[in-house]
Parts: structure tokens; sequence; C-alpha cells
């Protein structure tokens, strides 16, 4: 495995040697969702989303939170209510989805951590010929926090596309968010490797027809079919996400490569 930083040094010469290999299918675009993937920040949610369960007069089970990871707020606020046993107004779930994301983005204004290898990755994505997109399901407000943050520590803007969780017509796992990003990338799902960490996620990006790379953190994944999984990011670089397009593509992929 090459190490991620020499890829990121010799990316501008990748995307030249992956049009080299003659294929149908060619990796165009690389689309990122943040929470999990990218930066920690999904222990940021589930520690307000404790704090919204203390609040409620109980504590909410490690399977709760677990369910939680990647979906939107109201399928949050429903899971944790079932999970307290507790009944809330539309209006409670409101105010409750909205004092989550205020304490979340609280916490994330105090930094992120990168998962592994993710920022080599972006920085490589960055220096190719490749479009990317970032695509969230957190609402812009508290996505911009985090991207900032991003934005600074890599001294650029690695997104040629972003896509939050308010600006789609429907939430992951439905593939509206992903096609979305395509269409604005202007490439096709056979030309992209989606990264995720959730269930939710590696639904959605597969729903949307990509190849997807799953590295879960919270999440018990199963195999699917055009879903490669890994631990994290580190040492993934141009090559690999190829490689994972080319599996994804299947026999007739294999056979011209
Ligand atoms: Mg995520």
């Amino acid at each position: 495995m090459t190490p991620a930083t020499s890829e990121a040094s010799s990316g501008s010469q990748a995307p030249g040697s992956l049009l080299r290999r003659g294929r149908s299918t060619t990796l165009r675009a690389v689309l990122f969702d943040m929470d999990g993937t990218l930066v920690q920040t999904e222990e940021y949610w589930g520690e307000a989303m404790f704090e919204l369960a203390d609040r409620l007069g109980g504590r909410m089970s490690d399977e709760a939170r677990a369910q939680t990871v990647g979906t939107s707020m109201r399928t949050s606020m429903r899971v944790l209510y079932d999970d307290l046993d507790v009944v809330r107004s539309e209006e409670q779930l409101l105010a409750d989805a909205d004092w989550v994301e205020l304490r979340a983005a609280e916490l994330m204004a105090g930094g992120i951590r990168w998962r592994p290898g993710a920022a080599e990755l972006l920085r490589a994505v960055a220096g190719a010929d490749l479009g990317s997109a970032l695509v969230t399901t957190t609402p812009r407000r508290t996505a911009d926090i985090v991207l900032r943050l991003i934005r600074a520590d890599l001294g650029m803007d690695p997104f040629s596309v972003t896509i939050c969780g308010d600006e789609v017509p429907a939430r992951k796992p439905d593939p509206a968010p992903y096609r979305q990003a395509m269409a604005a990338l202007g490439v096709g799902p056979d030309e992209c490797v989606v990264i995720e960490d959730s269930e939710v996620g590696i639904a959605s990006g597969l729903a949307a027809g990509a190849a997807v790379l799953g590295v879960p953190m919270l999440q018990v994944v199963e195999p699917a079919a055009g879903l490669t999984l890994r631990e994290d990011l580190s040492g993934v670089g141009l090559a690999e996400l190829d490689e994972i397009l080319a599996a994804a593509a299947g026999v007739r992929a294999v056979r011209s490569a």
C-alpha cells in the first residue's frame, strides 16, 4: 500500500494513469460524507443526544445512539423518544432537535479531529483532476462550522460542491443527496466513489448507483454488492478508489483491466 502522503504529492499525475487504463468506467469524482467519515464529529452529535436525554430525565442506550448515526434530526429524535419511552409534541420535537443541533455546533466549534487518512485523501483528490463533493445530512448552518475548520486545516477548499441536509428533497438513505451532488458535478454514478461511515449513508450512495467505500466506526455494516469496507481511510489513495470503482463496475471492467 502506498502511503497516503506520497499519493498526495504525486496526485497531479494520477488522473492520466487512470485514463490510460482504457476502461469504460473512469474515476471522475469522489463524494464524501462529513460526520464520522472525514471528521470525528459523530461523537459531538452523540454527546449532545446524551445531554438531551438527561434533560428529558432519562439515559439513552448505546444501541439507540448507534441507530441514530447518520440519520436526520427527526429520525434521531424519534429513536431517542422510543428509547426513553417519552411522548413529545411536534413543537417539542422541533425545539429538541434545535437544541441538539446548537449544542453539537458548540462542541464542533471547539475543534475537530480528522479520521485517519481523511485529510491526506482530500488533498490527493484536490491535487488531481477530479470532482469533489461534500454530501452531508447535517444542516448548512452547522456543516459550515465544520467546513470552515476543514478549509483552515487544509489551507484550501477541497470541495467543488457542498450539499447539506436542508438543501435536498429527501435525506439519506434516499439517493437524492448523492444524485444532486452528481448532477452538480456533471458526472454519472458509474464515474463516482462515495465514501461513507453510516448504514443510511452507504444505502444512499448505493441507491444512487455509485461504488461505495464504507468506513464504519459506530455501526456494524453488512457487506453488499458495490460496497467495499475498510476500517478507515489510512493509506487509501486514488489508485485504490479506482480499484473500488472497477470492482463495482463488475466483470466487464475486470476483463478490460
Ligand atoms: Mg456520517
